[in-house]
């Protein structure tokens, strides 16, 4: 499976320092990287379609931070699927856990976005992935296990496919602790365990899980040469073209 690297500038650059970014990015990528990696960008709704005037020639995709669940109306502030798909996206990431702290998202609000970006056309990218505290306790494979099964209540074996899985432990976003690469590969493998008993084995073997936290020019090699990692969800990083150029250079 080809891998996928994705850049989540969150609350980041301006519409005008966006563009900038966007074309040092372009300008650092060849043929070469995108034969092996899919390449997405995730800035502010703000710049989405700055990005887009810069990508949209190219092979690198344009992804969203988030959307709202339903198809339009008096959503004060939210922002939709349909309005993301008019502005070049592809992608959409769902349920991140800075969503999930600061704003509240349960596991059953996220559950109705995805189901949304599915019908919306647009590819999910979803995040999953434990507290420190979680880990420390133990309890950390069972509460992924739940976030995955919630997540994708009712989702089809047909749509299951085109989404992604990010596995990002919260204890290393933004934190410069990564998980060793061995511990993201083990809880890869029950991510993609529990996608089999939900979708089975088949269905569950194509699709790509990510991993997301302190993913840096030094340390992605090493991750993403393990058995069960596709590519990295990148947020720090994906600020300094040269970093995020030498990651997706890395996979
Ligand atoms: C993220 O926000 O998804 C992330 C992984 O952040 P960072 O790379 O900065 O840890």
């Amino acid at each position: 499976m080809k891998k996928l690297v994705a850049g989540n500038w969150k609350m980041n650059k301006t519409n005008g320092e966006s563009y900038l970014l966007s074309r040092e990015i372009i300008a650092g990528l060849t043929e070469k990287e995108f034969l092996k990696c899919d390449v997405v960008l995730c800035p502010p709704f703000t710049s989405l379609a700055s990005v887009h005037s810069v990508i949209k020639e190219s092979e690198v995709r344009l992804g969203a931070q988030n959307m709202h669940y339903k198809e339009d109306g008096a959503f004060t502030g939210e922002i939709s699927g349909r309005m993301l798909v008019a502005s070049g996206c592809d992608y959409v990431i769902l349920g991140h856990s800075e969503r999930r702290q600061f704003f509240y998202e349960t596991d059953h609000l996220i559950n109705l976005k995805i189901k949304k970006a599915i019908s919306d056309k647009l590819i999910p990218i979803i995040c999953v992935g434990e507290t420190l505290e979680q880990r420390e306790s133990g309890v950390y494979e069972k509460v992924v296990d739940e976030q995955v099964t919630l997540c994708l209540k009712e989702i089809t074996k047909d749509d299951i496919e085109k989404i992604l899985i990010a596995y990002e432990p919260v204890w290393a976003i933004g934190t410069g602790k990564t998980a060793t690469p061995e511990q993201a590969n083990s809880m890869h493998k029950k991510i993609r365990e529990a996608l089999a008993n939900l979708f089975g084995e088949e269905i569950s073997s194509k699709i790509r899980i990510l991993y997301g936290g302190s993913v840096n020019d030094k340390n992605a090699k090493e991750l993403f040469s393990q058995s069960d990692i596709y590519g990295g969800l990148i947020g720090g990083a994906s600020l300094k073209p040269e970093s995020f150029i030498n990651i997706i250079k890395n996979t």
